[in-house]
């Protein structure tokens, strides 16, 4: 499941039998819920591509070029893509168009970030792309290729952003061909998004001992060790004041029914963030983990027992609500921002206070 990673809360001592949110279905019918985006993240770069160019669409990072250089006509890609590299030495280097307002104000204002993990507007990581937008940033993206064409690419342009590269982060040299594009277009980053997780579905339900060997390799190289091979990669091209965010969850801390594999997954992501801040710290680059309540994405219902777990939630949190992808990126934002310059190594929770219980009761 994915990416599973999402998140789950202990359930209510007492039965809720929560009903789901009346309000939109995170988009699971889009792209065919939660197995299905299991199912999307199988394949290939070379496969996406393949799947994308039979359906008359450009051909992904494995090809001759990039979306980016060959939009069908008439798509939105064309509409909002620099369509050559000549052209795009032309305009200038900036990933927004003029007309989207180059001259926004913002904490984040001339930052630029690149964020990994776009599936649907209900993801994390586009809450937290159109913050960092808001904010003043110029933002790129990064997502599965079977993705981009219908999903990250509008996303994006919503925005007015033209980066979208296409990049399964099991490939050490897709993810340095994104970091090379990103070097080639914009030439520094200062923030880095990483909202990336995966893990199989059978693997978030039932017994923790029937973990397969695989399905744990398959866990820890998608949703911790893409964190390293991110930094790594970006390293270069990030100055001191530079930010990197990663996405947690308290199932990585105590033990969360079906979260299973992922729990233990983000437990290493976060030894992961203290040991990059440690490395990159003299660079002046932190490095923090956000560690959110539940939030209804595509991956979080891929975890048995989502729905029961995310309803119960707002009865038993000191806050007394969901948490949203808003909530998050606010987060986010101070984190990408030198108002959180002397911060870095740090698991920063955006639970509603969820973690703080010792003993979770929903009122009576
Ligand atoms: P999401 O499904 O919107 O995002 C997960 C992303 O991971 C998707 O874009 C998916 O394509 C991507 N992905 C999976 N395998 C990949 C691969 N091999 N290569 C490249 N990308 C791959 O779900 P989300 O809930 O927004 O998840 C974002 C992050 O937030 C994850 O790390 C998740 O564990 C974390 N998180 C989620 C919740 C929650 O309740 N939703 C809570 C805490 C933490």
């Amino acid at each position: 499941m994915a990416a599973a990673a999402a998140a789950q809360r202990p359930a209510s001592p007492r039965p809720t039998g929560i009903a789901a949110p009346e309000t939109g279905d995170p988009g699971t019918a889009d792209i065919g819920g939660p197995t299905e985006l299991m199912r999307s993240t199988r394949p290939s770069a070379a496969q996406a591509a393949e799947q994308e160019t039979t359906a008359g669409q450009p051909p992904s990072a494995h090809g001759s070029a990039t979306g980016s250089e060959r939009a069908a006509p008439g798509s939105l890609a064309a509409a909002v893509e620099v369509p050559t590299a000549v052209s795009r030495a032309k305009v200038s280097r900036r990933l927004t168009r003029p007309a989207q307002g180059c001259d926004r104000e913002g904490l984040l204002k001339g930052k630029k970030a690149l964020v990994f993990g776009v599936a649907n507007d209900h993801s994390i990581a586009w809450g937290i792309a159109r913050a960092l937008y808001d904010q003043g940033a110029e933002v790129g993206f990064s997502s599965m290729a079977s993705l981009i064409k219908r999903r990250v690419r509008p996303l994006a342009a919503s925005i007015g952003s033209t980066f979208v590269e296409p990049c399964d982060v099991r490939d050490d040299d897709e993810i340095r061909r994104v970091f090379e594009r990103w070097k080639a277009r914009e030439g520094n980053l200062d923030i880095l998004v990483h909202a990336v997780a995966f893990a199989e579905k059978e693997d978030l339900a039932g017994h923790f001992a029937d973990t397969s060997r695989d399905g744990f390799h398959t866990a820890f190289d998608i949703s911790v060790y893409s964190l390293i091979a991110m930094a790594r990669e970006a390293r270069p091209y990030m100055l001191p004041g530079s930010s990197i965010i990663t996405m947690t969850y308290y199932g990585a801390v105590k033990v969360v029914p079906h979260y299973n594999v992922m729990g233990v997954a983000k437990a290493a992501l976060e030894a992961t963030t203290r040991y990059l801040a440690a490395d990159l710290g003299p660079s002046g680059i932190r490095v923090n983990a956000i560690s959110a309540g539940p939030v209804r994405t595509l991956s979080a219902h891929g975890i048995a027992g989502f729905k029961t777990m995310y309803g119960a939630f707002a009865e038993v949190a000191p806050l007394r609500s969901h948490i949203t992808i808003e909530d998050v990126a606010g987060t986010a934002v101070f984190l990408a921002s030198s108002l959180s310059g002397q911060t870095t190594g740090e698991t920063i929770y955006v639970d509603g206070g969820f973690n703080i219980l010792g003993l979770p009761v929903a009122d009576e």
